[in-house]
């Protein structure tokens, strides 16, 4: 199957989903992970209606992002883990940053960002699995805090990456947690938290039952990655 025909399919387990749960399917983004992917291929994922694209390392995006100025209204989010130095190409390609995790990284941000904005999320780490990123839910209160005080990042919701079950029922207790602890910082910092940035390939529909706006996908739509 092409790009095209995976995203309708996806499209329509989203709706089908949101159906389940009663939630509008408008709600939902679909982000395109797009990690050893070729301009092509990113191409096509946009020509089928995609907007939203989301890359884990800088160097990758500075070779690609340049070169796909012509997909106008295309929109990318940085979804890997961002080192400091990278920080102020990051902020040139980029449209938002998911994976803010710590107050020396917000601090780079916003001395890079030279008075522009940004996006932001807040990566929780709520696996225990050492090769994870994030910041504690016990810290994220602070964290946001620490955001909300510096009005050019524009602190948007919350984004996190779950340990991998094969069974996806396994990974819903984690996006229960995602959006229990945005619906805690909502109420105790009163700010509105649009966005939730969590479910993959195989386990966006739990996601998206748990109140995901942001699915990113990368095999389910453009097929096994080769390394
Ligand atoms: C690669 C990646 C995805 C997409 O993974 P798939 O299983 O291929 O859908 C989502 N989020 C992050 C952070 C990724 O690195």
């Amino acid at each position: 199957m092409g790009i095209k025909e995976n995203y309708e399919k996806i499209r329509e387990e989203i709706e089908k989903a949101c159906a389940k749960v009663r939630r509008k399917p408008e709600e939902v983004k679909v982000l395109a992970a797009t990690k050893t992917r070729n301009l092509e291929e990113i191409k096509e994922a946009y020509k089928a209606g995609i907007r939203l694209f989301g890359e884990n390392r800088v160097q990758e995006a500075r070779e690609k992002i340049p070169n796909l100025r012509e997909l106008q209204g295309a929109q990318w989010h940085m979804i890997g883990h961002l080192q400091r130095n990278k920080v102020k190409y990051a902020v040139e390609l980029f449209n938002a940053i998911e994976t803010v995790d710590r107050k020396s990284l917000v601090e780079e941000i916003e001395k890079r960002l030279k008075g522009k904005e940004i996006e932001v999320l807040i990566e929780v780490k709520l696996s225990f699995e050492e090769s994870k990123h994030g910041c504690r839910p016990e810290e994220v209160k602070e964290l946001a805090e620490y955001i909300l005080e510096r009005p050019n990042l524009k602190l948007k919701g919350l984004m996190t990456v779950p340990p991998f079950y094969e069974d996806a029922e396994l990974v819903r207790p984690f996006f229960i947690r995602l959006r229990e602890i945005k619906e805690k910082l909502e109420e105790e910092l009163k700010v509105k938290l649009p966005e939730l940035s969590m479910g993959m390939s195989h386990d966006f529909k739990v996601a998206v039952e748990e109140g995901a706006t942001i699915v990113r996908i990368g095999t389910a739509l453009f097929g096994p990655r080769k390394y």
